[in-house]
């Protein structure tokens, strides 16, 4: 095995296949079956892959953590419910929220193509990872995808003087022919609270204007927010309604947790937000009218002749073309940390 390893290696990067056995022998380890554990490898591979390092293999102690303590369940076995036509109920049986939705997929995308709509409602979901890896596939398919998650509460609602929201990521992808999806994905918290760990972890300050500290003052320390404080959303109040969207889509409506509901106190080590994910497909084949592929191209086009340099996902996409081509760059010390979590 130790040889084996040593050889997936060149240098300080190893192919994407390697990383998913090397991961998910670490989550198998920690107590993951090994269904569970491939796919929250995989999940955690890409984003390393891609540039997404605030949920790539930095992530893995607190996988490892929440499954150790077993906050979450690494054996869970989703049930799902074909609640109506276009609607589709799984509950995640507090297990991860990438292995619920995996699981309504094919039931999902059949609901998608027949009505043009569907909705998967996922409650009792751990979700510790970037969205996009959950709305790219099904815009591979010819799919538009929407996803919202919530977190756990470390977020200021605008206006109010207290955390109550999580970082309630966004993520939205279309299909292109012929080209990879056009994909966004983002917190509605000025930065995610990965960022505010790292820079924790390396000594940087954060932005001016991100956060506060437990008193409720301004501060760019990232320890003065981890210790109490909290993060605000961007765009001052728009964010916020954004994020109390995200709560009411990806709890309110799934039968989740608000991400101020859970207690996670009584379970040392626990790191991933026991919430709910939303997602909704459209099929664009309904549509009627000009074809929406044309109509997308169209907006690339004229978002490039009004000086557009960089879409959303442009950076991603660069990242996976050079891990294809050179492997994924993992640093000597996050290295070693993965060698300390699978020895553990
Ligand atoms: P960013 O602000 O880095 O990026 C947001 C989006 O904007 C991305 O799609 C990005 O594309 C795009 N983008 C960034 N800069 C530009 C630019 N100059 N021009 C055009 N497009 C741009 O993301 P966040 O920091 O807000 O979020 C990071 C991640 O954290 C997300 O993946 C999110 O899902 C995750 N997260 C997960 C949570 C959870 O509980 N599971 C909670 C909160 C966040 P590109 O990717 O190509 O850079």
């Amino acid at each position: 095995m130790q040889q084996a390893d040593t050889l997936a290696w060149t240098g300080d990067r190893i192919a994407f296949d390697a990383l998913v056995e090397r991961l998910t022998a670490i989550l198998v380890s920690h107590g993951a079956s090994r269904h569970v554990a491939a796919i929250i490898a995989r999940n955690c591979a890409m984003c390393e892959r891609d540039g997404c390092t605030s949920h790539g293999v930095f992530r893995m102690a607190g996988y490892a953590s929440s499954l150790g303590c077993r906050w979450v369940d690494g054996h869970a076995v989703p049930a799902i419910e074909d609640a109506a036509p276009a609607y589709c109920r799984v509950d995640a049986r507090n297990g991860f929220a990438q292995p619920a939705l995996e699981a309504a997929r094919e039931l999902s995308v059949e609901k998608a193509r027949r009505t043009g709509l569907a909705a998967i409602a996922i409650r009792g979901s751990h979700h510790l990872s970037a969205l996009w890896p959950d709305v790219e596939p099904f815009a591979r398919a010819g799919l538009i995808a929407l996803s919202v998650v919530n977190s756990f509460r470390c977020t200021v609602p605008h206006g109010g003087g207290s955390a109550l929201f999580g970082t309630n990521p966004v993520a939205f992808a279309v299909p292109r022919s012929g080209d990879d999806p056009l994909v966004f994905d983002m917190a509605t918290s000025a930065i995610p609270n990965g960022d505010v760990q790292i820079a924790a972890r390396t000594g940087e300050r954060l932005p001016e204007g991100v956060a506060v500290d437990a008193s409720g003052v301004p501060t760019t320390d990232p320890d003065a927010v981890l210790d109490g404080g909290a993060l605000l959303t961007f765009g001052g109040h728009k964010g916020s309604a954004l994020s109390m969207m995200v709560e009411l889509l990806a709890a309110g409506l799934t039968g989740g947790h608000f991400s101020h509901e859970f207690d996670w106190s009584g379970h040392d080590g626990a790191q991933t937000p026991h919430t709910g994910q939303f997602v909704l497909l459209i099929d664009p084949q309904h549509a009627g009218g000009r074809r929406f592929g044309e109509r997308v191209e169209t907006l690339i086009k004229d978002m490039r002749s009004a000086g557009v340099q960089r879409l959303p996902g442009d950076r991603r996409y660069r990242n996976r073309r050079r891990a294809e081509r050179e492997g994924i760059h993992i640093g000597a010390e996050e290295r070693a940390r993965l060698d300390a979590l699978l020895a553990r």
